[in-house]
């Protein structure tokens, strides 16, 4: 009865630590979660009181369905001032969460058949939406002691005539880490003569640390600009998760593509929160610096932590909000019932025995580590961290 396309992929084994965690909870266990992917802000005022704006100004209708001229216009700004990309009308879209970016851009580029090439660790969203796309993930691997950063010899290695599609995301959720502009320049070069697009997830482009700035691949040259989708969106930045609200930019082609999908599938995103991200873009930044120095705080506090403990190791990661530590120095350990034998048993394990739920790296496609999201109070990754040790102690 179900399609094909839709047995081709799977609920992911988060979905288990987050029921598990869940019913934890409703149990009446105090369950502190490491998991969470969204910044824990409110949305900004000035953000929210532009929407009520649009409700009041009866701004409730469809609008023209690749978004409104000023929130394009308001893109293109953001582009301009912040990756020094020159982007027309014609070139970009805006679309119903980044996530529908990504998966818009991949329904523009994407053939049966076609291969697309997926660093790991990765976001757990890219294998999905290219198998709901009859194409192929390709997974890349990338070594703790490179960053995690991606090789132009490692994409070498796997590079086909079916080769379609690079999907970059930098900062890295879940490794936080980042490519400097020599990087970006080289693996410009290898999709250049390999022939493939760029798609490049720069959803956590603000969020960087030790006045880290972000380069995005687009901005290299004209050459790469037009093989590259640059997909953003106020999400993380702004605190918007749940507005639905991301862009692409690109040639303008492929843009076009994706506004036939996107008029044939969801229209229009939301009137309402397209007025809310016009806000955020152009209105006062002070938001993003505080929450940029309480996450600063955090991070420095939660991987000198875990760098305390025997058997961890954490690379500090340059932006977003996650640590990625390594975790392998437990498998084959056991207390009581429990052997680890992998990252998904020590994520049931510390769930169980220290009630924190945490995502294991397997979800990402990267065995012997754990991602710790730190967008959770201060306090709370404090005594987190301080159960996380005494279970992790109990390990023999
Ligand atoms: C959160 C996230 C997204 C999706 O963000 P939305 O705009 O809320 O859809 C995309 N990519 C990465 C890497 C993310 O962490």
């Amino acid at each position: 009865m179900i399609s094909q396309r839709a047995q081709k992929i799977k609920p992911s084994p988060t979905l288990m630590i987050n029921d598990k965690a869940k019913e934890m909870t409703a149990k009446g266990f105090d369950v502190i979660s490491f998991a969470v992917g969204e910044p824990d802000f409110d949305t900004p005022d000035n953000i929210k009181n532009a929407a009520k704006k649009a409700i009041d100004a009866g701004f409730t209708k469809y609008t023209a369905v690749a978004g409104i001229v000023e929130l394009k216009d308001a893109v293109r700004d953001k582009f301009k001032k912040d990756n020094n990309i020159d982007y027309k009308r014609s070139e970009v879209v805006i679309s119903c969460g980044a996530k529908h970016s990504l998966y818009n851009a991949a329904q523009a580029l994407l053939s049966p058949g076609d291969e697309v090439l997926i660093p790991t660790p990765y976001w757990v969203s890219y294998p999905d939406q290219t198998l709901l796309n009859d194409a192929v993930p390709v997974l890349v691997d990338t070594l703790e002691e490179d960053r995690f950063l991606l090789k132009p010899e490692a994409i070498e290695e796997k590079l086909t005539n079916k080769t379609k599609v690079l999907i970059l995301n930098y900062p890295s959720n879940p490794t936080g880490s980042t490519y400097d502009k020599k990087s970006l320049e080289r693996l410009a070069e290898v999709a250049l003569k390999g022939g493939f697009y760029i798609v490049s997830d720069e959803v956590y482009e603000k969020l960087t640390y030790d006045g880290l700035t972000h380069i995005s691949i687009a901005s290299i040259d004209e050459e790469i600009k037009k093989k590259t989708v640059v997909v953003n969106g106020p999400s993380k930045t702004y605190a918007m998760t749940g507005w639905r609200i991301g862009y692409a930019a690109g040639d303008a082609k492929i843009i076009d593509a994706i506004t036939n999908i996107q008029s044939q599938s969801t229209s229009n995103p939301t009137s309402i929160s397209q007025k809310a991200c016009l806000e955020a873009l152009t209105g006062p930044q002070d938001f993003l610096s505080q929450m940029l120095v309480e996450f600063d705080k955090r991070r420095n506090y939660i991987v000198s932590a875990l760098n305390t403990i025997d058997g961890i190791k954490c690379l500090l990661p340059e932006g977003a909000f996650y640590a990625f530590p390594k975790i392998s120095s437990y498998f084959g350990k056991k207390w009581d019932h429990w052997t680890i034998n992998n990252s998904f048993d020590l994520a049931m394990y510390l769930l169980e025995d220290a009630h924190i739920a945490l995502v294991p790296g397997s979800d990402f496609g990267k065995e012997g580590f754990i991602r710790i999201s730190y967008a959770t109070s201060l306090e709370k990754l404090k005594e987190g961290f301080s159960r996380l040790k005494a279970s992790l102690a109990k390990l023999v």
